[in-house]
């Protein structure tokens, strides 16, 4: 069983970027990132703050907009139309989850897709689905590099991907399908789950549920990436996958923690480089 190692991947990929935007700098564009957080959610701040030492990391730029819950949407809206006129953000990152009394899919429409580094407005999501250059939202597409990276062949390859959020599932879906695999998406309504999950050469869990992949749903040899990050009571982060009693069985498997998590940030951060090369133009 070999073990990808979503960290150090995600290192070499941050030091490969840290070249490119010393290179944009000397040609005077300072890449940036804006960060909108609505509300106080504490996994949230975790993860902003993660992504505020990745920028920090690589000499992008990184400004923080911390709105408090009882915000409005026009007030959320009249941010997002600031920073898209900004020309000195070239990327806008709504941290979800946000209060519930505003509309997400609002927000994520009025960011302009060229600065949308998550990809999650329409026309980045349209894009992809149509396989034309676009922002692809990070897990997904950290995922994919970790394929890549570790000669997992995709193409040809039964995929099977349990979850179907905007986030995760359906992005890495039609991301799997551009490189040629087949693909099955299942779900909480799916039937016989085991019996589909058995025929993966490629399983990917993105279910939110502690340990739910077991080893009598994985296929010998099957390539085996667990989105999941879940924490128990006692503070230990685990993954959706059972992962001492199907690394047994898997040719190869992402840890929790150590896999998709730094490779989503890592990619993040491409996301924004990518963006700051659009000042090029
Ligand atoms: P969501 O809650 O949005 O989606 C969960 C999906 O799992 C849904 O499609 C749901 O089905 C499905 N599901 C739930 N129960 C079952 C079941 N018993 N059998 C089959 N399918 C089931 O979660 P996210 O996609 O946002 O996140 C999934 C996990 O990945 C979480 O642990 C999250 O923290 C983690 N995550 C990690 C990231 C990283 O960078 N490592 C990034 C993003 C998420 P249905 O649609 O029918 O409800």
């Amino acid at each position: 069983m070999k073990l990808i190692d979503g960290k150090e991947l995600a290192k070499n990929i941050r030091t490969n970027l840290k070249d490119e935007v010393e290179m944009l700098k000397s040609k005077g564009i300072n890449p940036k990132l804006a960060v909108i957080m609505v509300g106080d959610d504490k996994a949230s701040a975790v993860y902003v703050r993660n992504k505020s030492k990745a920028c920090n990391e690589l000499g992008i730029e990184y400004e923080e907009f911390l709105l408090k819950t009882e915000t409005t949407m026009d007030e959320l809206l009249s941010l997002i139309d600031k920073l898209n006129k900004d020309i000195n953000i070239d990327g806008i990152l709504l941290q979800s989850p946000i209060p519930k009394h505003l509309d997400i899919n609002e927000a994520f429409r009025k960011i302009e897709p060229k600065k949308d580094v998550d990809g999650f407005n329409p026309v980045n999501v349209g894009k992809l689905s149509l396989n034309q250059d676009c922002f692809v939202s990070c897990t997904p597409y950290g995922i994919i590099k970790m394929l890549e990276t570790y000669n997992v062949p995709i193409e040809g390859a039964h995929a099977v991907i349990i979850g179907r959020s905007n986030i995760v599932g359906k992005p890495l879906l039609q991301c799997l399908l551009n490189k040629n695999a087949t693909v099955t998406i299942c779900h909480s309504k799916t039937k016989n789950l085991e019996e589909v999950t058995k025929q993966a050469d490629i399983l990917i869990a993105a279910i939110g549920k502690p340990e739910f992949v077991t080893a009598n749903m994985v296929k010998d040899g099957a390539c085996v990436i667990d989105v999941g990050i879940n924490r128990t009571e006692e503070g230990k982060l685990l993954g959706d996958v059972k992962f001492f009693e199907v690394s047994e069985k898997a040719s190869c498997i992402t840890p929790v923690p150590g896999g998709v998590g730094p490779m989503t940030i890592a990619m993040l951060m491409a996301n924004v480089v990518k963006a700051a090369h659009y000042r090029e133009n």
